[in-house]
């Protein structure tokens, strides 16, 4: 029988990209199947909408009457638009997203059939959620969770074919009121930096009274043939290769990068798009990157709350998309061990009700003050917390990508570009505590002098960083493609605020003795530089000169997840989630169990299949060509040939029997190390063990099978390569 890699490769020849046709006017469809805007507006009440806009704006309480009229509403739209059902929709730490849905058929007491939907069934429901990851928080004989309507997200209808089921939003919390998913702690997170920013905000402009934190995501991911990927079992169970040998063009032309779109990737993302657009998703732009089949994707920003859930939404849109189109799409951070990773970077801002932007220099000193103050609060912030943002990126797939071929390394720095770098450092050369009115005003003039100049320096990008300064807005670029942007958006607001509350305390401290406002924040901004001065980094963050200045400066390069997590369980951080309302302790060990947990769980995974493939598909490949081989040499003897004639037969045949012993012996004490590792009782001890002392056997067992790839007759080797994987379309 043709293995799967030919039947794959035969059907390539027939894929045609074909192109929908969409309506041409994408403000047409924008939002089409979203309760928002003016759809609500048209099926509530005034004293409806009145309420749920107060609910969305300052986070007050439903009342269950107007929850009534909201579910009714909500009804009539979905069913104008052929919805049969309803589902509570969630982001449990599972890492996708969670549905159940219900419909709104029922029967009335006679048997007649009645389409219900009430404001019980909007505002809370309880899932059989008993095998959601928990980490502790319920005992399973108590398995009870339940979700809450997060009116503040709005709801939507998703389109399957003709099945359209309506959406709502929400968290998922325990019984006992632990959050157990991504969205409670970031809500929770949001608020405190709301409060935070605009008490500091405050000190330049009485009138804000709201801040909203904004994120804008960049999906990075890969796209293959379906057929191709159906025949990699690594592909399909981990998300990424586990074996390949590199292929004799890999990206170093950079030929992709920026190029025209394949028709084949155009006519997907068209249609994703098409999807994302009548769920109100905001995508801008599309491009190849870097990598052969690497593209990117980006939306206009918005509250960081609606861009989670819009990249969580979108992650799914895509995969399902992509099944249409006979493609699998890649969303793992390192499918190709050699070529770029997927990174999903984080830009992140915060916005006023007044409509300003923090973090945009200003025109005039007094915002740029401002600005400054903002800017140098979230420097502090990383600079305090980098542990923990390392810790919050961290996953098994993103220990591939982080330090590797163009990814930031596992050091957490700031970039704040040359001008920015000149005005600090001009800040704490200058500001003193013998501050004069003179000084005052030569500094504020400097500041004035250098900001313009920034705004023309938008060449000044620096790739290469964790998190770096973009104009006006930061990029958290470390954040793995397939990451639920929750995860670091927690982290983010939690230790900006934490720090802007730390801030006016000192600030109001110096006033209080009688210092003016804007001295007390010069001086304070200066103590915070110099402070927080070893996490600025300029230069080239690839490079092996930063590892070990960073080294010298102190900065921990953690490249491995189950020793990042740590981060999690310090006193700091139980006293900043603490403070910021975000965890509490039991919660904060409750995630890090599940990300161990979860850790465990994906190199294990990987080990099998590696154990899977190198014994039932690379070995017998090599095995039935080292046959042939010896077959050959047998023959060639016993025609009369001597050992000069065989000579290359022989040596081929030593090399692959050489590989095939060595994968062989591999395997066997891999499975041995795992016996080990899954006694251990300690959920780190047990993550490290998988890191340590399992996941090295991934890169011998790789190193031999890629060599075995290389030697053995094309023919005989079942996976498809990665010339295939990457280059064919
Ligand atoms: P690139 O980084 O690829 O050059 P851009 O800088 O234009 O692209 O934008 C990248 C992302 O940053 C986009 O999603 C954009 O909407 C987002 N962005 C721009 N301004 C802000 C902001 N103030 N807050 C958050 N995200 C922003
Ligand atoms: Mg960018």
């Amino acid at each position: 029988m043709q293995s799967l890699r030919f039947t794959a490769l035969e059907g390539l020849a027939g894929v045609d990209s074909k192109i929908t046709e969409h309506n041409g006017k994408i403000t047409e469809v924008f939002g089409s199947n979203v309760f928002a805007g003016r759809i609500v507006r048209e099926y509530l009440s005034d004293e409806a909408y009145k309420s749920l806009m107060n609910s969305i704006k300052n986070g007050t309480k439903l009342e269950r009457k107007m929850a009534e009229q909201i579910a009714s509403g909500m009804k009539a739209w979905a069913m104008k638009k052929g919805v049969t059902h309803y589902s509570h929709w969630f982001q449990p730490l599972t890492g996708t997203t969670a549905e159940k849905h219900d419909s709104f058929f029922t029967l009335k007491s006679d048997g007649s059939a009645l389409e219900t939907f009430d404001g019980d069934a909007l505002v809370q429901q309880e899932p059989d959620a008993s095998s959601f990851p928990n980490g502790g928080l319920r005992a399973t004989f108590e398995a009870r969770g339940y979700t809450a309507w997060d009116p503040s997200s709005p709801a939507f209808i998703l389109e399957q074919g003709y099945g359209k089921t309506l959406c709502i939003p929400t968290i998922f919390v325990a019984y006992t009121g632990e959050s157990l998913d991504y969205k409670a702690p970031l809500l929770k997170a949001l608020a405190a930096i709301d409060k935070a920013a605009v008490d500091v905000c405050n000190y330049f402009d009485k009138n804000v009274t709201k801040i909203t934190p904004t994120l804008g995501w960049e999906q990075e991911y890969f796209l293959v043939d379906e057929n191709l990927a159906n025949a990699r079992p690594d592909l399909i169970l981990c998300g990424r290769t586990v074996v390949g040998h590199a292929p004799s063009k890999g990206q170093q032309l950079e030929d992709h990068y920026f190029g025209a779109i394949p028709e084949r990737a155009y006519a997907y993302m068209r249609d994703f798009e098409e999807e994302s657009y009548k769920l109100g998703i905001p995508l801008r732009t599309r491009h190849n990157e870097v990598a052969p089949s690497q593209f990117e994707c980006a939306p206009i920003f918005e509250e960081v709350n609606i861009a989670v859930d819009h990249n969580s939404l979108l992650m799914d849109v895509m995969n399902k998309v992509a099944k249409r189109h006979k493609l699998k799409v890649l969303l793992h951070e390192k499918p190709f061990a050699g070529i770029n990773g997927s990174g999903k970077h984080n830009n992140w801002s915060m916005a006023t009700d007044t409509g300003v932007n923090l973090l945009a220099p200003g025109k005039t000193p007094k915002t740029n003050l401002m600005f400054l103050t903002f800017f140098v609060n979230t420097i502090k912030a990383v600079h305090d917390y980098a542990d923990l943002l390392r810790a919050c990126i961290a996953s098994p797939s993103n220990d591939f990508r982080l330090g590797a071929n163009e990814a930031p390394p596992a050091i957490i720095s700031v970039f704040s570009g040359k001008y920015l770098y000149e005005v600090l450092q001009e800040v704490k050369t200058r500001v003193n505590n013998k501050f004069d009115e003179q000084d005052e005003a030569i500094l504020k003039l400097d500041l004035h002098r250098h900001i313009p100049e920034l705004m023309l320096d938008n060449t000044d990008r620096n790739r290469t960083s964790p998190f770096a300064f973009t104009g006006n807005k930061f990029e958290f670029r470390a954040v793995g493609s397939s990451a639920n942007c929750a995860s670091a958006m927690t982290v983010l607001n939690s230790i900006v605020a934490k720090t802007l509350t730390d801030f006016k305390t000192e600030v109001d401290g110096l006033i209080e003795k009688g210092e003016k406002k804007e001295i007390a924040i010069m001086q304070t901004l200066r103590k915070y530089i110099v402070d927080s001065e070893k996490i600025l980094f300029e230069g080239d963050g690839y490079s092996e000169e930063w590892e070990k200045e960073a080294e010298k400066r102190g900065l921990e390069n953690i490249k491995t997840t189950p020793k990042a997590l740590d981060a999690f369980l310090t006193k700091k951080a139980a006293q900043l989630f603490a403070e910021v309302g975000v965890y509490n302790e039991k919660e904060l060990h409750a995630r890090h169990e599940i990300l161990l947990e979860d850790y465990v769980k994906k190199v294990q995974i990987e080990a099998r299949v590696i154990g899977d493939l190198a014994t039932n598909t690379i070995l017998p490949s090599a095995i039935s060509y080292l046959n042939e081989l010896i077959t050959n040499i047998k023959g060639l003897k016993e025609i009369g040939l001597g050992e000069e004639n065989v000579k290359a037969q022989k040596q081929i045949a030593n090399k692959i029997s050489e590989h095939i012993n060595v994968i062989s012996e591999n395997v066997q004490a891999m499975i041995e190390a795992r016996k080990v590792a899954n006694k251990l009782t300690d959920s780190r001890q047990k993550a490290i063990d998988y890191c340590e002392k399992i996941k090295p056997y991934f890169d011998v067992i790789r190193y031999h099978s890629d060599k075995l790839e290389f030697l053995v007759d094309d023919k005989k080797w079942a996976l498809p390569k990665y010339r295939e994987l990457l280059f064919l379309r």
